[in-house]
């Protein structure tokens, strides 16, 4: 404690600052409490009565009221009036995750057990880079990736961190295999060196239906989205085993050097899934690097009934999976998992205020050296608590339902006249049209129909391509969400598609 007065008498008391941050004091205890009491109301309101998925407010009505806000002022005001503002300016004109008519994206309604979570991920704020900075988190976060590895499969050598999510786990898992080739094949460490003039060679294959941050890390990584070898997808939307095969043949004769083949796990539009167990025999009879994306249908590792669509997962090199997606968990929450954690070697740096090379020597675990982050949160909490609170039974019955409820989407969607089925799913999307009398403006009346039903606030849908054709998309990850709902979604594009159609 500083001696008070050591200070001249005439100072006026430094201001204590004791209610602004979670301490021991009763002030400050007393005034985390009703912040979050608060919150919590703020909250709960918010999904209240709502009947809606959207309030249907445009960007323009919402940009002319946040305008209003004075950002700060001198001095600060009332918290729970603030948050009382915050609701009814903000939130209430929040896409509503757990509403069953808000079915756009692979953005789930999170799980209670994950919010509770939050609330100590937030007020702990560990940080995940260093192990003094995250004592027992750290070890909470090693855990779960054990357990994660033998989920899918991996032995012992496996390992892995938590991610941002699909994005940041797909942009390590082509690093990894750029700089393995380079290591392996050029005796070249792009870490220290930077790339190689052979880096213009590389080539990554993946299928047509790919997600584009695989693209977008090639970008990122120097090689350009000129590296990137798409592979025609059959009818299913799977990558064509005899395709790649050609393009590989084809890339050799054309002196170009093939280092990874992507295979995915739950395509973004359609949730198709490679044949794994094939692409990982192609990939190691070239030596490729063999990085799976399963962001999405990673999560069918938790049900007994379809946990068998994951086949040869255990073969790839590395794995992206996201738990904001298909675990319900809270955004950000992915993961990246290596088959060979050696493989980290090739991205490991030290920072001797961080992570000096002696703490490795004493057996202390830095997390840095495993990540593209710094500092990071304990997002590895949420999972933990979620898988504990919901259990094993629950969460496959969770995957099974709306899978159950996909299938018998598409099945209406077949056998109805002016709807068109655009793939049978494996995972919950369901791609779809209407189809008017008029087909010059098919794609206009879809697109019409999506905007639609979000600026009135009944549905949030998403839209899609294929082959130049507007399509529309029902992502269908909320358990919740009753056949009932898909019947009274169905009917009103129906009715909305004939309206547009005159
Ligand atoms: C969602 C998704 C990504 C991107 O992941 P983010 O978590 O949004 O960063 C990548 N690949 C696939 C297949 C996805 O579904």
């Amino acid at each position: 404690m500083l001696e008070t007065n050591a200070k001249p008498a005439s100072a006026p008391e430094a201001k204590s600052f004791e209610g602004y941050f979670l301490a021991a004091s009763e002030e400050s205890q007393t005034a985390y409490r009703e912040a979050i009491a608060a919150a919590t109301e703020v909250a709960i309101a918010a999904f209240a009565n709502r009947a809606q998925p959207y309030s249907g407010a445009s960007p323009w009505q919402l940009a002319a009221e946040l305008g209003k806000t004075e950002i700060w002022g001198d001095s600060g005001q009332f918290l729970p009036e603030i948050l009382q503002n915050i609701g009814e300016s903000t939130i209430a004109h929040s896409a509503i995750v757990s509403h069953p008519r808000c079915i756009a994206h692979l953005h789930c309604p999170p799980l209670i057990p994950a919010l509770a979570a939050e609330v100590l991920i937030t007020a702990t704020n560990q940080s995940m880079d260093s192990w003094d900075q995250s004592p027992a988190a750290t070890l909470v976060e090693q855990q779960l990736i054990g357990w994660l590895c033998g989920e899918f499969g991996y032995d012992a050598a496996g390992d892995g961190i938590f991610t941002s999510g699909g994005t940041q786990s797909n942009f390590m898992g082509m690093l990894l295999a750029r700089d393995r080739y380079a290591k392996q094949h050029l005796n070249w460490s792009i870490q220290q060196q930077g790339l190689p003039p052979e880096s213009a060679h590389f080539r990554i294959l993946c299928s047509d239906a790919a997600h584009f941050t695989i693209r977008q890390a090639c970008a990122h990584l120097g090689l350009g989205e000129r590296a990137v070898v798409p592979v025609q997808s059959d009818t299913n939307y799977c990558i064509s085993p005899t395709a790649l095969e050609e393009k590989i043949r084809k890339l050799k004769q054309q002196n170009l050097l093939p280092i990874a083949l992507v295979g995915t796990v739950g395509t973004t539009d359609f949730g198709s899934i490679d044949p794994l167990g094939l692409l990982g025999e192609i990939a190691r009879l070239h030596g490729l690097w063999f990085h799976v994306d399963a962001a999405y249908g990673g999560a069918l590792v938790m049900s007994d009934r379809h946990c068998h669509k994951l086949a040869g997962i255990e073969t790839a090199d590395s794995i992206a999976v996201d738990f904001h997606k298909l675990f319900y968990q809270p955004i950000s929450c992915g993961a990246f998992l290596l088959k060979d954690q050696g493989n980290f070697e090739l991205m490991k740096l030290h920072a001797d205020y961080l992570n000096p090379e002696t703490n490795e020597a004493e057996g202390i675990p830095d997390l840095v050296t495993k990540s593209v982050q710094t500092t990071r949160r304990f997002d590895a909490l949420k999972l933990w608590i979620s898988l504990q609170a919901v259990g094993r039974k629950a969460f496959g019955e969770m995957i099974d339902i709306t899978l159950e409820r996909a299938t018998e989407t598409a099945q209406a969607i077949a056998h109805t006249a002016r709807l068109e089925l655009a793939n049978y799913p494996s995972l919950n999307a369901v791609v779809f049209r209407y189809l008017p009398q008029n087909t010059q403006r098919s794609n206009a009346i879809n697109g019409q129909i999506r905007t639609t039903l979000l600026q009135r606030g009944e549905a949030v849908l998403a839209q899609t391509r294929i082959a130049g054709e507007t399509y529309l998309k029902f992502t269908l990850l909320n358990p919740r969400t009753q056949r009932s709902d898909i019947e009274y979604l169905l009917h009103k594009i129906q009715q909305l598609g004939a309206e547009l159609d005159r």
